[in-house]
């Protein structure tokens, strides 16, 4: 049973999120400062983290830096204050997989949970670690990605995206379906992010592997 680290110290919201991933079939342990997240999170024992920016002792992002500076994979979803907002952008440079904006729906992050779990990346995903394709390796348990054999430097959300195109190589993905599988939620269509960030991976994987099929979206060569 996949297990699940919340660090909250809102303790409303803390069994708001536990009830519910509990419900959801997953095993959840709570802690409610920084230090104590941090401790239990380099155990090993959980398989994701649901990390709250705002915690007594130390904050969400230090907690973050610290974990993925001991080297861990294991994939962080971040609660931030508001969306769109400095935390969201500065967690997700951080290390982080995903964020949700307070107030959320349970609904909404038990999608995300699912998503970063069937990702594979982390302990309890046991999935490939290594994706390959045309010389584009992405090894999604380190998050490193190279080209020909050279290092290249993607930030959370576009390691994302360039391993939703690896999965799916040679076909076509619309922008709502690479928006609903990396972005994992209900952005507003018009948004153009998608389209934001095919262009920073082609500047970093190289402009031809990404094609754009007129009309309906995007395609790994
Ligand atoms: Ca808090």
């Amino acid at each position: 049973m996949a297990s699940i680290l919340i660090a909250e110290d809102e303790a409303r919201i803390a069994s708001f999120v536990e009830k519910g991933l509990t419900a959801a079939g997953f095993t959840t342990r709570v802690a409610t400062t920084g230090p104590e997240a941090l401790d239990l999170a380099l155990t090993d024992e959980f398989d994701l983290l649901v990390l709250d920016i705002g915690l007594p002792g130390m904050d969400g992002f230090d907690v973050l830096a610290q974990l993925r500076g001991s080297g861990s994979t294991m994939p962080v979803i971040i609660l931030t204050a508001r969306a769109g907002g400095a935390d969201t952008v500065a967690g997700l440079e951080g290390g982080a997989d995903d964020y949700m904006a307070k107030p959320f729906r349970f609904d909404e992050l038990l999608a995300r949970v699912r998503l970063r779990m069937a990702s594979g990346n982390g302990s309890g995903g046991r999935a490939l670690a290594e994706l390959a394709h045309n010389g584009l390796r992405l090894d999604v348990r380190t998050r490193r990605a190279s080209v020909d054999g050279r290092e290249v430097e993607l930030s959370g959300r576009e390691f994302a995206l360039a391993e939703e195109l690896v999965r799916h190589a040679g076909q076509v993905l619309s922008r709502e379906q690479l928006l609903s599988r990396v972005w994992g939620y209900d952005f507003d269509p018009g948004s153009n992010v998608v389209d934001v960030y095919i262009r920073y991976l082609r500047g970093k994987l190289g402009a031809a592997r990404i094609e754009t099929v007129r009309g309906m979206g995007y395609r790994l060569v």
